[in-house]
């Protein structure tokens, strides 16, 4: 590998503070309302202006001009993103855990040098494409499918929604094998493309005018394009296990995008109701707006906790593909907290809380899809909820809380010991419950991250605020999950629904 000679920064700390300095300065154009839906180019280049020290250096291998790809560092990295615009962090956090780990990890020899040396000095960036029309949650349905042709791989199909649609210069994709007659493989093959060589090339034939993160492409992508043999990944296990392994370590370092997010919001909203006066006090003074806070509070710290969980969880030559259900913890309960305290503080600036130009206006519609994107929350909960029955039937335990001690023997904290008693099993087949179910356990989960963090030397004030917090959490949970009472869906409403036509 050839150092080009003008390397902008030494060292991951430095690459972070020049790259710090930068984004105070480009934060002022965040807001993005200037760039139409369909200015991906113009996109593409306020992308790549915050990329001027060659911050993915920090995701990169040493083998490959990077400082090593660290994950308390790239996690840093994100958070330092996040702190001025989840849109930047999500870039980011894309290119990170999308495409390089993913490349790196299994990428071939060939593909990794030519490619990840372009990530470290060329600003080359890059994004995952697994979703299509049909088969979003369904995934593994996918109808986008690959055959072996004498010059690569021919891939065709439809991709959308893949962040950086038309603007990215790699796409990491999952196609299943067509082996004629119209049958495709059940397991899946994983492929990267590089989109600046023509028959490469994947168009992008609509954007889409999105609610959020405007900054980031989205779109509907056609596939029929040839890739070079050694640009098909490759690996031990099947294909599933690898993108098992791929988005398991994905949801888990979501902690690095909350948590620059969850300290800004927390200083907003606590600068904000300092400052405010209702009613000749201050709006810190009351009650209800405290407890607000303390929600934004709980969660800076449960954030916190996952990103200590993160760092000695997610280094890339770890198997993650195991880990579903501490997976789907972390992810679908740091984006709820991500969205409540967005919720939080939007209420408490009031009137001006509705602005778009700013991080506390942008929240709610730049956090909402995070509960939608790499699976939907519901069904993360659901697949939770339907784990712990599981883990009840196989392990022949008859009631939570005995399950409980089991996985987690070191759990002391009382107030949360004595509610376990008092959750009801649900049948599998309710779907309701088993949700309620999947999020209790991702309150339990997030306890024992904050025991682990507490361990660690954390502040105890806030460790204890935020296990009060996960137990109240828990207490509504269990409220919902012992309520017999289940109004029916009524798909034909319409007989006797107009209330102008009722009598006076
Ligand atoms: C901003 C954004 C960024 C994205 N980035 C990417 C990306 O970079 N790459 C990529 O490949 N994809 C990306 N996606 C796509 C995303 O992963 C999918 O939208 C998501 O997986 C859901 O698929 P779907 O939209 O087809 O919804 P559907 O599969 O139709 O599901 C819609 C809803 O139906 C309900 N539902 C579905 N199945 C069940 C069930 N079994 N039980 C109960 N409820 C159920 C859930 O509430 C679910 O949210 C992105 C999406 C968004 C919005």
């Amino acid at each position: 590998m050839i150092i080009p000679e003008n390397v902008k920064t030494s060292s991951v700390q430095d690459c972070l503070g020049k790259s710090s300095e930068l984004l105070i300065k480009l934060s002022k154009d965040f807001d993005i309302k200037d760039y139409p839906v369909d200015a991906p180019l113009k996109k593409k280049e306020y992308i790549k202006s915050t990329l001027e020290y060659d911050p993915f250096r920090i995701f990169v291998g040493e083998d490959y001009g990077g400082y090593g790809g660290d994950i308390k560092e790239s996690l840093s990295l994100l958070s330092l993103a996040s702190y001025h615009s989840l849109q930047l962090t999500l870039v980011y956090g894309i290119n990170w855990a999308l495409f390089i780990q993913p490349l790196q990890k299994y990428g071939t020899d060939i593909a990794k040098e030519e490619i990840l040396n372009k990530v470290s000095y060329e600003k080359k960036i890059g994004g995952l494409m697994i979703t299509e029309p049909d088969y979003g949650s369904d995934a593994l349905n996918m109808k986008t499918n690959f055959s072996k042709v004498e010059n690569g791989y021919h891939i065709e199909g439809q991709k959308h929604w893949g962040g950086l649609s038309g603007i990215a210069d790699y796409w990491v994709l999952t196609c299943r094998e067509n082996k004629g007659e119209g049958k495709l493989s059940r397991d899946i093959g994983f492929f990267i493309n590089d989109n600046n060589a023509t028959e490469q090339r994947i168009k992008t034939t609509q954007y889409y005018n999105t609610g959020g993160l405007e900054i980031i492409t989205y779109g509907l992508n056609q596939l029929d394009i040839i890739v070079p043999e050694h640009y098909r990944f490759t690996n031990p296990m099947t294909g599933i296990k690898m993108m098992l392994d791929c988005l398991h370590r994905s949801r888990i370092q979501f902690s690095g995008m909350g948590m620059g997010y969850m300290k800004r919001l927390l200083e907003e909203a606590i600068n904000h109701c300092e400052e405010r006066k209702v009613g000749n006090k201050k709006l810190i003074e009351y009650d209800k707006v405290k407890e607000r806070l303390v929600t934004i509070q709980s969660a800076f710290t449960i954030n916190s906790a996952m990103c200590h969980y993160a760092s000695k969880t997610t280094q890339l030559e770890k198997d993650l593909s195991g880990l579903g259900l501490e997976a789907n913890c972390v992810k679908s309960l740091l984006t709820d907290l991500m969205q409540e305290s967005a919720q939080s503080l939007v209420q408490l600036k009031g009137g001006n809380g509705y602005n778009k130009d700013n991080i506390a206006g942008r929240a709610i519609m730049d956090s909402r899809p995070f509960q939608i994107f790499e699976g939907s929350n519901d069904i993360l909960y659901i697949q939770i909820g339907e784990a712990i029955i599981k883990k009840m039937q196989k392990g022949k335990f008859d009631n939570f809380r005995a399950l409980m001690s089991d996985i987690y023997p070191y759990m002391n904290f009382e107030p949360c010991i004595e509610l376990l008693n008092q959750v009801k099993i649900p049948e599998k087949a309710d779907q309701q419950k088993v949700h309620s179910l999947g999020e209790i356990f991702a309150s339990i989960f997030s306890l024992d991250l904050l025991g682990s963090l507490s361990s660690a030397g954390y502040n105890q004030d806030l460790i204890m605020q935020a296990n009060l917090f996960i137990v109240k959490r828990i207490k509504g949970l269990i409220t919902k999950i012992r309520c017999v009472l289940t109004p029916e869906l009524l798909q034909d409403f319409s007989l006797d629904s107009d209330w102008t036509k009722m009598s006076d």
